[in-house]
């Protein structure tokens, strides 16, 4: 495993933690969160296609917006990292536990 890879598993689980952080507190955990998708996002040069919604949950196809994100899968494609998204729908993220 790369450090790219372990640095980005990383990031995952610190997503998955802000979820549940950003349940309890919204407003102001939503300004880091911000910033952190973002960065990512450009590094995966995805940052347009996210603002432009056409960036879609892997199980339902909703548009995954700053709001309703849930887990985010990192993946490789042509040797370059891509994410992909599962919105925060419980039946959602219970897909992606379920296809692990
Ligand atoms: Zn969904």
């Amino acid at each position: 495993m790369s450090e790219n890879e372990i640095s980005f598993i990383v990031l995952i689980i610190l997503f998955y933690n802000l979820y549940y952080i950003i349940m309890r507190e919204k407003k102001q955990i939503k300004a880091i969160l911000d910033t952190e998708i973002a960065d990512l996002l450009r590094h995966t040069e995805q940052y347009e296609q996210f603002l432009k919604e056409e960036i879609q949950c892997e199980n339902c196809g909703k548009p995954i917006t700053i709001e309703n994100i849930g887990i985010v899968v990192p993946y490789k494609k042509y040797d370059k990292i891509q994410l992909s998204f599962y919105c925060n729908d419980i039946i959602c993220i219970q897909k992606y536990y379920e296809s692990k």
